[in-house]
């Protein structure tokens, strides 16, 4: 009996064996088929194509019945010597830009307001008049947002600097958008088309008044340059908001529908992170620095105690916020993104 036991003993070790040697077999077989699973996606994921590319450059929003929508150009360093302020307050800038060399990053920014019956341009961007193609996106911008520049009736220019109005014109004098009829203060048609005053202006305010006359001469010629001197209705619902300092006719243009108003205040602000908080500082593209100045001074707290919208084209896209008292100055509250266009 005891050897018959020994036998069966054996033979069921034998057979643990078998299957203990088949099992580790299946094991590896089956560790290297996961392994070939696990190194197909892993071997996918170390090389992700980046995309060097963007969302469309547009924001829309509703202001009551108006459709408004942001149309970004590009972005671009804000020199910090075009900066005038006392020397606290420069010096302050200084140290924030070493903490923060992005905080004098600006956008530029045209905004279209469809009023349902009238597509209206509120500026235009740089175009390719400035910023060596930093700039120039708008109207690819605006196709992005469904509408066409052919489409444009009417654009409202708050000044003739070329980051507002390049965009109208390409540089062999075409216009860009060729049913529009272009409108502007005449203080600063006049300004900027004067070829005496561009005669006696200093050598580096020169290609300013360059850009604007042969960014104007198409629409001149073809009759679509048109100029306003008072508060003459150009448009239903909208305000002329005369804004002195920064050029001769610098104006803003005030939107209102069922009780909602955006204002759109062209060059009120260049640099948000430093002029919010020192609304005295100024630039060196304000022809009346004074002038600006006070234009802040009055403006920025009827604007923060009114809930009025703010649509800027140098304020971080796409532009458009309210202003909120702090300190001594102030803080900007950027709209947030959101698809609904139900009205709370
Ligand atoms: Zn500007």
């Amino acid at each position: 009996m005891k050897s018959i036991d020994k036998v069966v003993e054996l033979s069921a070790r034998a057979t643990r064996n078998v299957f203990k040697r088949n099992l580790t077999r299946f094991a590896v077989v089956l560790l290297a088929v996961l392994a070939s699973f696990v190194a197909v996606p892993s071997a996918a994921l170390a090389a992700p194509p980046q995309h060097h590319d963007q969302v469309p450059g547009f924001y829309r929003l509703k202001v009551g019945d108006l459709e408004v929508t942001a149309l970004y150009d590009g972005t671009a360093a804000f020199d910090p010597r075009w900066l005038n302020g006392t020397k606290a307050a420069m010096d302050g800038v200084a140290e924030a830009l070493q903490q923060d060399p992005h905080m004098l990053d600006v956008a530029d920014t045209g905004f279209l307001v469809n009023t349902g019956k009238q597509l209206i341009l509120v500026d235009a961007g740089t175009g390719t008049w400035w910023g060596g193609g930093l700039f120039g996106r708008l109207a690819a911008s605006l196709r992005s947002a469904g509408y066409t520049p052919e489409g444009i009736n009417i654009v409202l220019v708050t000044h003739l600097h070329s980051d507002h109005v390049g965009g109208l014109t390409t540089q062999d004098g075409t216009r860009v958008f060729p049913n529009a009829d272009v409108y502007l203060a005449k203080a600063e048609s006049d300004f900027w088309l004067s070829l005496e005053i561009a005669a006696k202006a200093p050598k580096d305010a020169q290609p300013f008044f360059q850009s604007a006359q042969a960014i104007a001469a198409p629409y001149i010629k073809a009759g679509k340059w048109h100029t306003f001197t008072g508060s003459e209705t150009i448009v239903d619902g909208m305000q002329l908001v005369p804004l002195l300092g920064h050029t001769p006719g610098h104006t803003g243009y005030e939107f209102s529908s069922k009780g909602h108003r955006i204002l759109f205040w062209g060059d009120t602000i260049h640099a948000q992170s430093v002029q919010l908080q020192h609304p005295e500082v100024t630039v060196v593209f304000d022809i009346e620095q004074t002038a600006a100045a006070a234009t802040r001074d009055q403006l920025l707290p009827q604007l923060a105690h009114e809930d009025v919208l703010i649509a800027g084209p140098h304020m971080s896209f796409p532009g458009v916020g309210r202003l909120h008292k702090e300190g001594n100055g102030y803080r900007w509250a950027p709209v947030v993104f959101t698809d609904r266009w139900d009205e709370k």
